[in-house]
Order: structure tokens, then sequence, then C-alpha cells
């Protein structure tokens, strides 16, 4: 048996169809098996925010915290997207957050939980979820936070160095955007943190401008 495919179904068949609520889609996310990741994880972390959200954020993946909390983006990455948040003026109770990935991926180092990359065949047996989350919020912009997400939502042509802030137009949305992760920040050097963090200020500046154009 492949080992990049062994356990992975898909998440299709564990996904209601039909208009529902995102708290029943959310509820119905805790069955999915549809890859091995769920075995290792706490729970899911599923999406959260506003049905209107006019604008949707896609990570990769929860981290430690967010899968002992249940909520995307509430460890470290999650404090400095909303510090950017702030700093743009964009109210984070207004948007929908979320990730490709809906478990926990990592792998331990003594009593940590050290984050690993989610497979590209492992964010494909996800996708199913974020589909519904995009057909039901139906944001008018959709910023992917990272490698993972934006060459999930983009295609694998897509490179943040290269296409960051770019209004790319095979997105999921009228304006899809793709940006890098607020824990690329928080990673980043010294002399380049700033820099990170004037990136993605700037790139989410860029959509909230066109939003309100
Ligand atoms: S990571 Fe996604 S596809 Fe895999 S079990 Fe979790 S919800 Fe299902």
């Amino acid at each position: 048996m492949d080992p990049e495919t062994a356990g992975i179904t898909g998440a299709r068949r564990f996904v209601p169809e039909g208009r529902l609520s995102l708290g029943r889609l959310a509820s119905a996310a805790t069955n999915c098996r549809g890859c091995p990741l769920w075995r290792g994880a706490s729970q899911v972390v599923f999406g959260e925010g506003s049905r209107t959200a006019e604008l949707m954020l896609v990570g990769e993946q929860p981290g430690d915290r967010e899968d002992r909390d249940g909520r995307p983006f509430v460890g470290p990455a999650g404090l400095e997207l909303n510090r950017i948040l702030d700093e743009t003026g964009i109210e984070r109770n207004r948007l929908y957050v979320t990730n490709a990935v809906k478990h926990f991926k990592f792998h331990r180092e003594g009593k940590r939980r050290i984050h690993d990359k989610p497979t590209r065949n492992e964010v494909k047996a996800c996708r199913p979820w974020l589909d519904r989350e995009l057909e039901l919020v139906q944001p008018r912009a959709v910023v992917a936070l990272g490698a993972t997400a934006g060459r999930e939502l983009f295609g694998p042509g897509f490179r943040v160095t290269r296409h960051h802030g770019q209004f790319l137009e095979n997105g999921p949305a009228e304006i899809s955007v793709g940006t890098i992760h607020p824990s690329a920040i928080i990673r980043a050097r010294d002399p380049d943190r700033e820099a990170y963090r004037e990136m993605l200020t700037g790139d989410l500046c860029a959509v909230i401008e066109r939003l309100s154009s």
C-alpha cells in the first residue's frame, strides 16, 4: 500500500448536503475519518466566524493550541494575526477564519508536539469541508495564508514570494489573494520579521481597499 495515500478516503462522504447552518457543518466534521489525521489530534478544529463575512481567511492547519482549544487561530500565529487585523482596522468577528486541513498534524519531541506539514493528499482529502464553507459563506474575498492554502486554492504553481498580494483570477472568490502565514512572521529572524509583518499587513489592506471600492 502506498504510504502517501494509506487510510485516505477523503471527507466527501462525511460532508452533509443541502442547506444547513455552519454550526451543523462544524458538528458533522467531528465525525470525519477521511484521512488518518483525526487519530492523533484531540479534536476537529473547524472554521469560525460570520456567515455573512465578506472576507474569508484560509490557513494551513490547526496548531497545538488550536487543537487543545478546538478553535482556529488562537495560538501564537492567531495572536500575531489579531495584532495585524487590529492595525488594519479589520474586526475579526466580521471575518470567517478557517484552515485547509481541519485536524492537527504533528510529531512528538519529548513532551512537545511539533507541527508537521500536511501532505498534498491530506489537503485534498479535507477539501470538501472547505468547499462547503465557501458555499455557505460565499465571501467576496478569500485570502490564503501561506503556501499550503495558496497551492490548494490557486494551483500548484502558486508561490508566496512571487504571487503574494496579487489579485488572482483562478481563486474561489471575486477577490482572491495569497499571502504569508502569520506563523512565518513568528519564525522569521529579527531583521526579516518587520518586513514579513508589513507584507501581510499590506496584502490585507489591499484586499480591504478592493472590497470597499
Ligand atoms: S484532516 Fe480533514 S479529511 Fe482528515 S480526518 Fe480531519 S477533517 Fe477529515
